[in-house]
């Protein structure tokens, strides 16, 4: 990565996410892990649900969708009261809702009438912060009417605080959603299951216990990505603050004074910029700016650097007090707090590199050759790719799950040659070594006729999305939105609808012509690379040149070159139908020696 990178410490988020709940668990109170600060990354519900939490809070639907294409179904709760016109994917998508409309839980029970489910609602009750929430004064009118829908069940109330107003959790407020909580159950002759005390600021009212009782439900997610509790912005005892950090690169370090020098105007944001002379220091700018992420709630993680500025894309730093010399290439690290964080995962130009223990170094892979393929000699490509140096070993071993897995284990990259075919073994082998891992598929098929045929070579994708067998299915470790097909030239309309329905990225011949190789790799290596651990490639030699219908040469090749740069590729994994396939030996090693980093002309 050689731009603005997020890492995310995994195990920091599932770690930090235990101490919370154990806390609150003490306290005889459930939480919610809410996942949106990461925009619903995966690897991330996953882990605050590793560290205890009932369920996951998520503020848009599109953010839903991307954890349960991923094989979540653990409960989701849906926290921005949901818009009318948006009712039925709500019902589809989420468990349970906020609520603070009566026509909206109208159309939510019958919306899931129509799907025969009962969707479960808390009623939000605004105590005074003036963001979402029902007026007390209103809440037993409200709720005696949303009791006969069919469609819908309360099963609590809840209040939000400290977002708009900035209103602090007090016994008093506190007490007061307890009272009408009492209220409408004696009212109605209900239980109320939930009471949900509101966000990481109701944390320190726990820790000095005086939450009243009956408040048994919170809804945490800043406290559990920044291991911060939100009033005084303390470190919550026995969490990590930095499970999020962003770095950029240092691109200049020069010795230049602390002062414009000339007659100064306006900056390029239209601000008249004010200077204090400090004489000489060394200035550092790194690649990343405005463009990126929000500059000024970056915190420098070493305390004696400081930020002088930024413009789109560059910041400035004094660093002439920093601890360690900062040297020219290194990465420079930031923690941020909640803003700085938000724009920065959701900005399309940062990097987000999970951390899940060891670090892999993929730029100079040991590659080990597995599986014996019908499309090429294995001597043929050992002689081809010892000669220009790419060194690797050959397994004896069949391919199978185990096999791929021992050698990702040994820390290796298996250069996988399967029989017709072998690709749902290797990327169950896959699956057992890494968390998350993305998939580049080179093939003129979409491998998604699941139920249709039982070619391996088109259904594999299918079955590892869940629509082929159980014990193939493999879509809690490669999402969907990670996966990217490359060259279609032959797909059935029940896999377009497939690739529709799941958010596949899939570029047809057509579009390579229209948007060209390179404009294409850039956006498949992001999809990749996005929240993963890294990628496998799949190539079918088939889609190469087929009578000027498939891939040429030269794209295949840029292909391979771009994969190479990205350092993320986990395997390469090379199929093809030996009749269809235009591709010789010594053609088809050139194209593996570009992934492994060989240039055909190197300038
Ligand atoms: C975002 C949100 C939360 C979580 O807030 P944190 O301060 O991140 O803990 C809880 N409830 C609702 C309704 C939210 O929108």
């Amino acid at each position: 990565m050689s731009g603005p990178e997020i890492v995310i410490d995994i195990e920091k988020i599932r770690s930090n996410t235990r101490s919370i709940v154990d806390f609150c668990r003490r306290r005889a109170i459930s939480v919610t892990g809410v996942t949106k600060v990461s925009c619903g990354m995966p690897l991330v519900g996953r882990a605050m649900l590793d560290g205890g939490v009932v369920s996951l809070g998520e503020s848009r639907i599109e953010n839903i969708r991307r954890m349960r294409a991923s094989g979540i179904n653990a409960p989701m709760m849906m926290l921005r009261i949901p818009p009318l016109s948006r009712v039925d994917e709500i019902v589809a998508n989420a468990d349970i809702s906020l609520n603070s409309e009566l026509s909206v839980i109208r159309s939510l029970s019958e919306a899931s009438l129509k799907r025969a489910k009962v969707h479960k609602i808390i009623l939000m009750v605004d105590l005074g912060d003036l963001r979402e929430g029902i007026w007390p004064s209103e809440l037993l009118e409200i709720s005696r009417e949303v009791i006969n829908f069919k469609g819908v069940q309360i099963i609590g109330i809840g209040t939000n605080l400290t977002c708009f107003g900035g209103v602090l959790p007090s016994p008093e407020n506190m007490g007061k959603l307890v009272e009408y909580a009492e209220n409408i159950e004696k009212a109605f002759s209900i239980q109320l299951e939930i009471i949900s005390g509101g966000n990481s600021s109701s944390l320190p009212l726990l820790m000095e216990n005086r939450m009243p009782a009956r408040i048994n439900h919170l809804r945490i997610g800043e406290a559990i990505v920044l291991g911060k509790e939100t009033v005084k912005g303390t470190l919550w005892p026995g969490c990590y603050g930095d499970a999020f950090q962003l770095s950029a690169e240092l691109i200049e370090l020069k010795k230049k004074p602390s002062v414009p020098i000339g007659e100064t105007g306006m900056d390029a944001f239209g601000e008249k910029p004010v200077f204090h002379d400090k004489g000489d220091i060394l200035r550092a700018i790194l690649n990343v700016g405005r463009e990126d992420v929000t500059i000024d709630s970056l915190i420098p993680e070493d305390e004696k650097i400081s930020i002088l500025g930024a413009s789109s894309d560059h910041l400035l730093l004094d660093v002439s007090h920093a601890e360690k010399r900062p040297v020219l290439g290194e990465r420079i690290k930031f923690n941020m707090n909640y803003g700085a964080l938000l724009a920065a995962m959701t900005s399309n130009y940062v990097g987000k590199t999970p951390l899940l223990g060891a670090e892999r170094k993929m730029n100079t892979p040991d590659i080990v050759m597995i599986g014996n393929s019908p499309l090429y000699k294995n001597e043929n490509l050992l002689k081809h790719l010892s000669d220009s140096g790419i060194i690797f070993e050959v397994s004896e071993e069949k391919i199978t799950n185990q096999s791929i897995h021992n050698i990702f284990r040994n820390k290796k990259t298996p250069l996988i040659g399967g029989e017709l075919n072998k690709s749902c073994e290797s990327l169950k082998g896959l699956s057992l070594s890494f968390k998350q891992s993305g998939l580049i598929i080179l093939s003129p098929n979409a491998s998604l006729l699941s139920g249709k045929s039982s070619e391996p070579d088109e259904i594999f994708l299918s079955e590892v999305f869940g629509f082929g067998k159980k014990e193939n299915d493999l879509s809690s470790c490669i999402s969907p939105e990670n996966t990217v097909i490359i060259g279609l030239r032959e797909t059935e309309n029940s896999e377009i609808e497939i690739i529709k329905k799941l958010g596949i990225q899939a570029y047809t011949m057509e579009d390579i012509d229209l948007l060209g190789m390179r404009e294409i790799m850039i956006n498949c290596l992001r999809r990749a690379c996005n929240g993963t651990e890294g990628f496998y490639t799949r190539i079918s030699t088939d889609v190469i040149n087929a009578e000027g219908e498939g891939l040429t040469f030269r794209e295949a090749h840029l292909t391979m070159e771009m994969i190479s740069d990205s350092s993320g590729m986990l395997a390469l994994d090379i199929s093809g139908t030996p009749d269809k396939s235009w591709i010789d030996d010594r053609a088809l090693c050139s194209i593996v020696e570009s992934a492994y980093g060989k240039r055909i002309l190197r300038l």
